[in-house]
């Protein structure tokens, strides 16, 4: 039995962040209550932090993305502050303001609020005991569709692996296309291909199903238009939105396999990994792969080269170890026999060309 959980209330439109306020009370009224909102520091720079209105007993808690991934020692910390602060009051509402990286971590410490113990406990799938605090994304970057699934993607101290649960999916999403707005265009870019990614990866996989498909084909076209045709930046918010919902019905493939390693290995981010791996996939995902480069092209936007040019024998093994690391990712792309397919040699090669 495979149930699909989708966000039961979003809100969307040019500028309705004011409304932000008037969307949290309408479901957690309580004003006695306070609130934590989880913002990317970036967000000093963009002015979203001084369009907040907090009230005088609410918590800001900023998390800089650009310094690094989500950590579980990043959310046990957080925990740790409100708890500091607040004693044993829980928030009314977790509200995670950012790209994914912020997105998951609202998701998480909504989690670890409830729950005992570190972060890294609940790595994994459905372990996850008590019902977490209510949640709310605003993304201000759109791609990685955190903002749709129920995974808080976390590097701990022996896995990157999401918390995946059932309470660690969002309560409420809003989404204003004009939070884009102020995103450079190289993060744009390998935030938005990661989505285009998600969807050619999982249409070719065998886990989709009628389920997750019209989403991943729509989110596909989303990405496709902002980037050929026009920067309609409302098409492409919604675009994330249904790419996480279509994650959610099927798996990633070869090239989240592969990506794994040159983020945990060699510490490239998310969205640039997967370009840098997926520009070298023409012999799984064709005509994808052109589409990728004359897209690239229109931008003017250059993959970093030879990534993989330092990395010593050690550090390849490793690599190798953490692409059969997303089986289940592997055995929709290739089938049950993917190790003989993607040897550790041919692994090797097209590592060799990044
Ligand atoms: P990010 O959240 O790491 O942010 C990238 C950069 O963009 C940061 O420097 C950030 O400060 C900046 N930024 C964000 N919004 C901005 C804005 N409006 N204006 C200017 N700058 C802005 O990037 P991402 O690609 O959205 O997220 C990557 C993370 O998401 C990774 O940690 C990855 O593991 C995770 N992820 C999660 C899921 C999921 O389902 N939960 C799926 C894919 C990826
Ligand atoms: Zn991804």
């Amino acid at each position: 039995m495979k149930i699909t959980r989708f966000i039961p209330s979003v809100l969307f439109g040019e500028k309705c962040f004011d409304d932000l306020n008037q969307y949290i009370d309408g479901f957690y009224p309580d004003k006695k209550q306070y609130a934590v909102y989880i913002i990317d520091s970036v967000h000093q720079e963009t002015g979203l932090c001084e369009r907040l209105r907090p009230a005088s007993h609410d918590l800001i808690m900023e998390f800089n993305a650009s310094l690094h991934e989500p950590k579980t020692s990043d959310i046990d910390a957080i925990r740790d502050e409100i708890i500091k602060q607040k004693g044993d009051e829980l928030p009314r509402v977790v509200v995670g303001i950012g790209g994914g990286a912020t997105m998951d971590v609202a998701k998480a410490v909504s989690v670890m609020l409830t729950n005992p113990g570190s972060s890294a406990d609940y790595q994994g799938w459905d372990l996850v005991k008590n019902r977490p605090v209510p949640k709310i994304a605003v993304p201000t970057l759109s791609g990685t569709g955190a903002e749709a699934t129920r995974t808080a993607v976390l590097t701990g101290p022996v896995k990157k692996l999401g918390i995946n649960s059932d309470y660690s999916i969002y309560d409420a999403v809003l989404m204003d296309p004009e939070l884009l707005k102020t995103v450079p265009a190289d993060q744009e870019f390998y935030t938005g291909m990661d989505n285009f990614i998600h969807c050619v990866e999982s249409l070719n996989g065998s886990a989709m199903n009628a389920m997750g498909r019209p989403f991943a084909l729509q989110a596909k076209v989303a990405v496709e238009n902002f980037y050929l045709k026009e920067k309609n930046y409302a098409e492409f918010m919604v675009g994330s939105f249904l790419g996480g919902c279509s994650i959610a019905n099927s798996s990633v493939g070869v090239c989240h396999a592969l990506s794994y390693g040159i983020a945990f290995i060699l510490g490239y981010r998310h969205g640039i990994a997967n370009s840098i791996v997926f520009n070298h996939l023409e012999e799984y995902y064709g005509e994808d792969v052109l589409k990728f480069r004359q897209i690239m092209e229109k931008h003017n936007m250059e993959l970093p080269a030879g990534v993989t040019r330092d990395v010593t024998p050690e550090q390849l093994d490793k690599m190798i170890q953490l692409t059969y690391m997303l089986e289940r990712d592997l055995i929709s792309a290739l089938g049950p026999d993917f190790k003989n397919i993607l040897t550790p040699e041919k692994i090797t090669r097209l590592y060799e060309k990044m």
